[in-house]
């Protein structure tokens, strides 16, 4: 029987960019699944979002191109941010000094929303578009603001969420139920117990 504590788990840093990265697998972008997880000083999950375009703005009537001769073809004008449908989504009042977990360098126009929520930290995975402008002004804004932004190195190139590893008859939360006696058995006993403990 296992008595030790368990020694090979995830760390918070991997736990929080690992719901980043299961949210971005709800994005419809055929091109960019990104995923944004917002964590507080408690280390709790105040929001999480991905790439999406608006409520009621249909996957299949918006368009998802990345090029067109008409830029109102283009998902550009259309998609939110993983990172501002985080904010958007929080469950606390605000999300003043909290750290932000997503998948690649926020753009510009991210980096003045997670600025004016008072996010402290971004802690990011790829700056794949460091050399473009919107990533090179999201810097200038960060570092004017004192918005700290660190890359994320996992320690493990893969974590596996896999339903069919758990052995449920193994797995067990509960302590053991303890096994029926016979009442009568019982009942027995307790007799012979008064009789022994009389006058
Ligand atoms: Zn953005």
């Amino acid at each position: 029987m296992a008595s030790q504590k368990r020694k090979d788990t995830i760390d918070w840093t991997e736990y929080f960019m690992a719901m980043a990265f299961l949210a971005a697998k709800r994005s419809k972008d055929p091109s960019t699944q990104v995923g944004a997880c917002i964590v507080n000083e408690d280390k709790r999950v105040v929001g999480i979002g991905y790439n999406g375009f608006p409520t009621g703005c249909s996957d299949d009537e918006f368009p998802w191109s990345k090029t067109s001769d008409n830029p109102l073809e283009t998902k550009y004008l259309y998609v939110c941010h993983a990172e501002v449908n985080a904010i958007l989504n929080k469950n606390s009042t605000d999300v003043k000094n909290c750290t932000m977990y997503v998948a690649l360098f926020p753009c510009n126009e991210c980096a003045k929303i997670i600025i004016q929520s008072s996010i402290r930290e971004v802690v990011y995975m790829s700056d794949k578009h460091a050399h473009k402008e919107h990533t090179v002004a999201a810097k200038r804004m960060f570092d004017a603001a004192g918005v700290k932004y660190t890359q994320y190195k996992p320690p493990h190139s893969q974590i596996v969420i896999d339903f069919t590893e758990i052995d449920w008859d193994s797995l067990n939360q509960v302590p053991a139920t303890p096994k029926k006696t016979n009442p009568i058995d019982d009942e027995v006993s307790m007799s012979k117990l008064s009789l022994k403990e009389g006058p």
